[in-house]
């Protein structure tokens, strides 16, 4: 990004910071705030991190991961609609569920 917006704000990259005018300063924050992005196209599935929808989260029992709707049916990461940022968000939605789901299956004496 740094080559791009540089361009973009007409400052001469050679120069030193404490060389650009207040103006210059101000112009180019401007610039990133305002800086907009047209999509042109999406990245291939293959690339694809998380799925959005699933199985309604207010259908399931968040106490047990078990479904409202069918008993000794449980739930757990991606088959639910929940999804999140990358950054183990994730992750971390697929083994708090599954944990859960199974310590719930487990209580209830297995499936
Ligand atoms: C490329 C990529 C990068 C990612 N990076 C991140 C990240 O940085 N941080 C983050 O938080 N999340 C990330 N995710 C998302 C995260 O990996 C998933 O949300 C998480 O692994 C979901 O766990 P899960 O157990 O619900 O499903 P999965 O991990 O998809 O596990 C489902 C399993 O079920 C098996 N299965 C499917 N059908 C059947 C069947 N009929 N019978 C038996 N087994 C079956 C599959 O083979 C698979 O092993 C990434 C995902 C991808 C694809």
């Amino acid at each position: 990004m740094i080559p791009v917006i540089v361009k973009k704000s007409g400052i001469n990259p050679e120069i030193k910071c404490n060389q650009i005018t207040k103006e210059a300063r101000r112009a180019f924050v401007e610039l990133l705030k305002g800086f907009e992005l047209s999509i042109s196209a999406f990245r291939p599935i293959e690339e694809a991190i998380v799925t959005s929808g699933g199985v309604k989260v207010s259908e399931i029992n968040p106490k047990t991961m078990q479904s409202k709707l069918t008993n000794r049916l449980y739930f757990a990461g991606e088959v639910i609609d929940v999804d999140a940022y990358t950054g183990g968000f994730n992750l971390q939605i697929a083994f708090c569920t599954g944990r859960l789901a199974a310590n719930s299956i487990k209580k209830q004496g297995g499936l």
